[in-house]
């Protein structure tokens, strides 16, 4: 479905500021200058967030081609040819024009909300009912004010079942996602903790997310959620006072006490369940290839579902065996032959691929891209459109190599060979591809492995991924964005934003998290040595770099690389200064640091005179001057705290005066930000908040720790009373004891200190204590009483629910040493939840 100019001013009630191009028709939404695909027929919405201004992007994203605009300020610059819309406000009108656009539709619309479980609910429901439907659903986890109109905008005519998942933030939220999805049924998860954020009381948040079931034939969820049951009887109580609306019909279900589906029994073997139920007055039952109460809970709501669509009971058993688990998230790993390889092996359908793609360009470590996707089994267009739109976007996105998997993409080859640059391989079956794996000598490219699950590429995966030994940090890069918006909605408008990424970003990888931050356009990235920022230069890292130790033998390289030095010290600045002249270089951009009470690196503010004669007679050009807080974090420091900004502010105007232009000042590391607002001054430098971690322990911001460090159990072992563990006998069995050795020691990073019940990890949910000392690749941990633990179960050493913070405290140490102290041979996995 495509609209006219004209029809969307009508529909969202704008004011047509310019006329351009007529006869377009839209029928793509554009939110982001970063991800025009098709500007022909796209719409930009200059949506206005907390700190970014999508009307700065006007330009950019016109210089894309694109030609249609929604905005609610006049545009400061010339957009000749453009259509431009004015309203009020540019995210209402979005919704508007999504809620129109769902209204030409009257297919039933499964809306799904909850604490937990909406996205897995969503895709379980698409598996099991894909045969019998044509689906559009949300892409990922699109279930915000945002996500929502854009996932609803999909709907098209050859569609005939809708599943959106709702997600809130705060009251008021779900109103509008009520209104965009119109849901006709509904599908109430579960309530839990998450989010609590911006609401009041468990029971609030349950009454917000009832708002989305205003409309809905039938309402499927758990009873056994007291605060949902209750919330349910006094919403519909409310309607049935005011005679305002029908009955909703409940479909329930509940392990206590009867309901429309009564679950009599739950049976966990080894790796299956077994649940059994009675419904109209039928014994029913079915298996699910599961064991964790999470996925039995999602599978019991998706059975309810399914009954209620009245789904055969055998059918419905044979398709939940088939149930595979949900990959929540984009994994970005080392790859052999220095490969960088995205896992996204679980689904193919063309919005996935867009996001999965989208990820893929932002990785710039290599200028090969490879793309190697399975047919894409589910989609409303008609093979001959859908590949030539997937062959537009590979296109779009300056994709190398495709590697085509299955019948349907061979038989479409064409549609991509029209592509120039794009080279292409097609292969009946994955099995054939496998045989001419070798032949491929896949090096030093980013390769994208999409595939729908019948594909089974994580067979390729495990060709390509490096294998290291199983212990793992895992990087959230979603928690990196979400921290980073944390801090910077602390600040002015106008402020900016340096990213300390010293020391291997600390510890979590170097241009994995510099691309990150170069998305999200800081404005500025420093490290420690110059072979650091070399390392994010060769990567594609065109951010500005400041390098805090610059060596006289790393001059080269700085000005090779376009690196900028930081400046500390006379004999540094003669050296550097001499090289520049030697090489006829100037205006150099430069960093003066200043010594203001750290008494660690920088010009001493008596020496200001002689720095002053120094800078004048230079080949420099000044990008900022700054000094480091010894104490920000500690109350009991703040008057030296506010003396060294003093200092530091004297020192800035006095060479502000001599050179005669402008530069940036900045002071305040992580915990400055916070506790000392008044010394954010022009930029500030964030360092292990980035990380999750919040310095000064004020417990006030919603900060996500990033990295998460995780091992196996390589043995477990049944200890009689006196038996001992480890070097020396240092750990003492008092009873009966089981232990299960782990593995990670200290050459991995876990300290010694941590040995003899000093340290914990966590193993299925319980907290457990080592025993005996830390070995150099293995440590003894102590699970008596902790059931069913096998060799190969995962373990988390921090993150996932135990902080770094709690793994330093018992170290005695600062999280600070502990992850950087995480040894390089653990292997490094980012990841992004969709
Ligand atoms: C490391 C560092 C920072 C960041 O400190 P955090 O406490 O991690 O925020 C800021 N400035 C300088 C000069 C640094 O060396």
């Amino acid at each position: 479905m495509q609209y006219t100019i004209p029809t969307i001013v009508q529909i969202v009630k704008g004011k047509l500021l310019q006329t351009g191009t007529d006869d377009v028709s839209i029928d793509r939404l554009l939110l982001d200058s970063r991800k025009v695909l098709f500007p022909a027929t796209s719409l930009f919405f200059a949506l206005k967030g907390d700190r970014r201004n999508g009307h700065s992007f006007l330009l950019e994203t016109y210089e894309k081609g694109v030609r249609n605009f929604v905005v609610s300020e006049v545009p400061e610059m010339e957009l000749p040819g453009a259509n431009i819309i004015q309203v009020k406000d540019t995210l209402t009108a979005l919704q508007t024009l999504s809620i129109h656009h769902r209204k030409q539709f009257k297919f039933p619309v499964i809306g799904i909300t909850g604490s937990n479980g909406k996205t897995i609910v969503k895709e379980w429901l698409n598996q099991l009912l894909e045969a019998d439907y044509s689906i559009v659903k949300s892409p990922k986890s699109y279930n915000s004010q945002i996500g929502v109109p854009l996932s609803v905008w999909q709907m098209n005519e050859q569609h005939n079942l809708g599943l959106f998942e709702a997600g809130i933030s705060q009251s008021g939220e779900m109103e509008k996602l009520e209104k965009i999805i119109q849901p006709t049924i509904g599908v109430f998860t579960n309530i839990g903790e998450a989010h609590s954020q911006g609401f009041m009381s468990m029971r609030q948040k349950v009454n917000e997310k009832l708002q989305l079931f205003k409309h809905v034939n039938t309402l499927i969820y758990c009873k056994d959620y007291s605060e949902i049951n209750e919330g349910i009887a006094s919403y519909l109580h409310q309607f049935q006072q005011a005679e305002s609306r029908p009955d909703m019909k409940l479909f329930d279900w509940s392990v206590k006490t009867s309901a429309t589906v009564r679950v009599c029994s739950i049976k966990k073997k080894r790796n299956a369940t077994t649940i059994e139920a009675e419904y109209k007055g039928e014994k029913i039952s079915l298996k699910v290839p599961f064991i964790d109460d999470a996925s039995i809970e999602n599978a019991i709501t998706c059975w309810c579902v399914l009954l209620h669509e009245n789904v055969d009971q055998n059918v419905i058993a044979e398709r939940m065996l088939q149930l595979t688990q949900v990959a929540m998230r984009l994994e970005l790993k080392k790859g052999t032959n220095n490969c960088s390889i995205i896992n996204d092996s679980y689904s193919a359908d063309i919005s996935s691929l867009k996001i999965a793609l989208d990820f893929l360009a932002q990785q710039q470590q290599h200028a090969k891209r490879t793309v190697i996707l399975s047919d894409i089994l589910q989609s409303a267009e008609s093979d001959a459109e859908l590949y030539d739109l997937v062959a537009k976007t590979l296109k779009e996105k300056h994709i190398n190599r495709l590697i085509g998997i299955g019948d349907h993409i061979s038989r479409h080859h064409k549609s991509f060979e029209k592509i120039e640059g794009l080279e292409t391989h097609f292969y009946p079956t994955t099995e054939a591809f496998k045989r001419d794996f070798y032949h491929y000598n896949f090096t030093n490219e980013s390769i994208l492995l999409k595939g729908a699950r019948v594909f089974k590429f994580e067979q390729l995966s495990r060709l390509l991924e490096q294998k290291a030994h199983q212990t793992v940090l895992e990087i959230n890069l979603e928690a990196f964005a979400n921290n980073l918006k944390v801090y910077q909605q602390l600040l002015q408008p106008s402020t900016k934003m340096m990213a300390m990424v010293k020391a291997f970003s600390y510890g979590s990888g170097s241009y994995e998290v510099a691309n990150l931050l170069q998305f999200h356009k800081v404005d500025y990235l420093a490290v420690a040595y110059a072979d650091e920022g070399v390392e994010l230069r060769k990567a594609g890292i065109t951010l500005p770099i400041m390098v805090m130790n610059p060596e006289e033998s790393s001059y080269d390289a700085i000005v090779q690389f376009e690196l900028q030095p930081d400046l500390f010290s006379f004999q540094e600045m003669q050296d550097f200064d001499g090289f520049l002249k030697q090489q006829n270089i100037k205006d150099f951009p430069v960093h003066v640091e200043l010594e203001t009470g750290m008494n660690r690196l920088g010009f001493d503010v008596q020496e200001l005179p002689l720095l002053l004669d120094a800078l004048k007679n230079s080949s420099f050009k000044v990008q900022s001057v700054f000094s480091h807080l010894a104490a920000s974090e500690d109350p009991n420091e703040d008057e030296f705290t506010r003396q060294q900004g003093e200092k530091f502010l004297h020192a800035c105007a006095a060479i502000e005066e001599t050179l005669g232009y402008k530069f940036i000042k900045h002071i305040a590391n992580t915990a400055g930000i916070l506790r000392h607002p008044h010394l954010q001054l022009d930029m500030v430098r964030l360092g292990i908040g980035l990380y999750g971690v919040d310095s000064a322990e004020t417990g006030r911001l919603p900060l996500q720790e990033v990295s998460a460090l995780k091992t196996t159990v390589a043995q477990v072992k049944h200890l009689h009373p006196n038996d001992t563990v480890g070097y020396n006998r240092r750990g003492k069995a008092k009873e009966n004891t089981v232990i299960a050795t782990v593995r990670i020691g200290y050459a991995d990073g876990y300290e010694r200190r941590l040995g003899n019940g000093v340290g914990k990890m966590m193993i299925k949910g319980n907290l457990v204590p080592v025993i005996g000392s830390v070995c150099m690749d293995m440590t003894m941990i102590d699970i008596t009483n902790i059931e069913d633990v096998k060799e190969g179960d995962e373990v988390t050493v921090f993150g996932n629910g135990l902080s770094i913070v709690n793994v330093a405290k018992w170290a005695g140490t600062i999280p600070y040493e502990i992850m950087t102290g995480i040894s390089q041979r653990v292997k490094r996995v980012y990841f992004e939840e969709g």
